[in-house]
């Protein structure tokens, strides 16, 4: 039987700064992508020549083979990437990742010194049964999430994707 969950996204995208985000200029942050399963989260790669989305649980021989025909090593998946970009092309570069997974995906964007991410969280709640504990308080603590029902309501409002993001990444 396939259980559906709409309510909960299948993708996280994680944007990492590490300073509060400036209107003004451009600004460093690095993107990491997940997938939630029913083992928990797992790390999601990129096809180097395609750009196409690879979870980490695909992952299990000495060979990765993508539907783009690239054959290499799972070392040379592109993982965490670094942009430095202004808040419109973060907007764009983060809608291209949420049209990658079909809408299906949350936005959080961590700063420095927060003391504990949503994602570090779930990683904890999946080894640990108590650890849901944790989760909720990252859930509580964490400010900077888009979810992907957020996204939906602003998206149905008329609003663009890219304005939506935008919008999000200032607020
Ligand atoms: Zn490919």
């Amino acid at each position: 039987m396939k259980i559906i969950r709409p309510q909960i996204a299948k993708y996280i995208i994680e944007v990492y700064f590490d300073s509060w985000f400036s209107v003004h200029k451009s600004n460093i942050g690095i993107i990491s992508l997940w997938i939630r399963t029913p083992a928990g989260l797992g790390k999601v790669y990129r096809c180097p020549r395609c750009d196409e989305l690879i979870p980490d649980r695909e992952l299990g021989g000495d060979f990765v083979k993508c539907s783009c025909g690239w054959i290499g090593f799972p070392r040379e998946l592109v993982g965490e990437t670094l942009f430095k970009l202004n808040i419109p092309k973060w907007a764009k570069k983060l809608a291209y990742f949420v049209r990658k997974m079909e809408v299906d995906a949350d936005i959080i964007l961590r700063r420095g010194k927060i003391p504990i991410s949503i994602i570090e969280a779930e990683m904890v709640a999946r080894e640990n049964p108590k650890g849901g504990e944790l989760l909720d308080k990252a859930r509580k603590d964490e400010k900077a999430i888009y979810t992907k029902q957020a996204l939906i309501k602003d998206l149905s409002s008329g609003m663009s994707m890219e304005d939506a993001i935008a919008a999000f990444l200032k607020a």
